[in-house]
């Protein structure tokens, strides 16, 4: 069969047999991707994408590289599975990698998703309460906007609401709050701690609701999927004190912020903060295969020790950790530490939107260009002054233009229920300069067919 025929056939196999979510069902909207390398990935008819996307903000590393296959390779013929209710030396290794990372004391549980890593944490921190004795505290406070998973609890968690209204009756006991979003209004980026509104209303809700019944918050160091919303300098350090002053816990979703993605090795660094629990997914692998780790203070996995057998934390994941997974984990880490990736992520990013403000300066959809490390937002609005969110057809038109002339860009935001107004871009950090000046030039010239 000729590849074109091979190719109809893949398409039209594809939508009678797979089930894609957050994807209008058709043949023509469906990319089948079968090979990658660095930062380009390669469909089913031969054509190559930069893949400023990097996957769903994942493949940091970038793709294909021989020796983290070789590391999981190596570890399937060794040992391919042993549950982690036991331990092998790949997760003890990895854990104790994490913990030198992180610079604290920390205490790993391993999973295999983001929203799974997210729901130990959620189990954790309510146990925790109870096994000091504080049985009240449950309430978990995360903000409008956030994506924490997929899962009934993670999906609680989240504060996007188009994506929970079919899904209802979720979880209970998940309250929300705004985020800070210094383009709308809701706190200057230069504010001092005192003034910032969007820590206050945390604090007013803890006291409203009364402390003792609030088990913990969970927020991204940055919002990705909600629109890319770098907050104040000291809002996390402000929310940590909130936290403290009402004795709940801080849990900082890393999945995407974390390895490197803001130009550290993980979010929360750029703010100073020690959070008490830190969950991480999609880059900890570069998304080779899955895994994601819960990180635990010493101090709260302490609180667990010495009660009786039925009162340890009741949680397995049969498939977390897996030892080709951890060999691969400390692999990618190992090359994007030699390769200076994190750093990189940093100057390249502050690059990349050094060029993007000069280049789109006066676009009249161009509402505001945001970012830090290789994680970047274009909030797209109708006009300057109302903000009202860029008609999503045009937004469209942009994302459709870009993906014409080779390159792949994201859109996020919920800026409005369901309406994503923000071009992302979160590019493998090891993205070549060349390459980033072709998305610059390709996302400039798509937005002035908008114009
Ligand atoms: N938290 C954040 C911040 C995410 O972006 C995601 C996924 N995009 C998740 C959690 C859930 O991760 P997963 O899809 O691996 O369950």
């Amino acid at each position: 069969a000729s590849s074109g025929e091979k190719n109809k056939s893949l398409k039209n196999k594809d939508e009678q047999y797979v089930w894609h979510g957050m994807k209008p069902y058709s043949p023509e909207a469906t990319m089948v991707v079968e090979k990658a390398k660095g930062a380009w990935v390669t469909d089913e008819d031969g054509n190559r994408f930069l893949d400023a996307m990097a996957g769903l903000w994942c493949v940091n590393i970038g793709y294909g590289r021989e020796e983290l296959a070789q590391a999981a390779y190596e570890q399937l013929k060794e040992l391919a599975y042993f549950p982690l209710t036991q331990s092998h030396p790949p997760a003890i290794q990895l854990a104790e990698k994490l913990n030198e990372m992180l610079g604290d004391e920390y205490v790993i549980f391993f999973s295999n998703s983001g929203s799974e890593a997210n729901e130990t944490a959620f189990k954790i921190a309510r146990q925790y309460h109870q096994q000091r004795g504080e049985h009240g505290r449950y309430k978990i406070i995360s903000r409008y906007r956030g994506y924490h998973g997929n899962s009934m609890g993670a999906l609680s968690a989240t504060g996007q609401a188009q994506r929970k209204y079919k899904y209802e009756p979720l979880a209970t006991g998940f309250l929300h709050v705004p985020p800070p979003d210094s383009y709308r209004g809701v706190d200057k980026i230069d504010a001092p701690k005192e003034l910032l509104q969007s820590v206050k209303t945390i604090d007013d809700t803890m006291t409203w609701e009364l402390s003792e019944t609030i088990a913990a918050v969970i927020m991204e160091p940055i919002i990705t999927g909600g629109g890319i919303l770098i907050p104040p300098d000291n809002y996390m350090q402000g929310v940590k004190e909130v936290c403290e002053k009402h004795g709940a816990l801080l849990i900082v979703d890393e999945v995407i912020c974390g390895f490197g993605r803001t130009g550290e090795a993980f979010g929360f660094m750029n703010y100073g903060v020690k959070p008490d629990i830190i969950t991480m997914a999609k880059g900890i692998t570069s998304a080779y295969l899955p895994l994601s780790a819960t990180a635990v203070k010493r101090e709260i996995y302490e609180a667990f020790k010495g009660s009786d057998q039925y009162e340890y934390f009741r949680h397995v994941n049969t498939f977390g950790g897996s030892p080709a997974a951890c060999a691969l984990a400390l692999k990618n880490l190992e090359i994007m530490e030699s390769e200076g990736l994190y750093n990189r992520s940093k100057t390249m990013g502050t690059y990349l939107l050094k060029e993007l403000k000069e280049e789109l300066k006066g676009h009249p959809y161009v509402g505001d260009i945001r970012g830090k490390g290789l994680l970047v937002g274009i909030e797209l609005v109708s006009d300057q002054i109302s903000k009202v969110p860029l008609d999503i057809q045009l937004v469209n038109q942009v994302i459709a233009r870009c993906k014409e002339k080779g390159v792949i860009i994201g859109k996020n935001g919920a800026t409005v229920a369901g309406h994503n107004n923000v071009l992302t871009l979160s590019p493998p950090l090891m993205i070549p300069k060349e390459d980033l000046n072709l998305l610059i030039s390709v996302l400039t010239e798509a937005l002035q067919t908008i114009r």
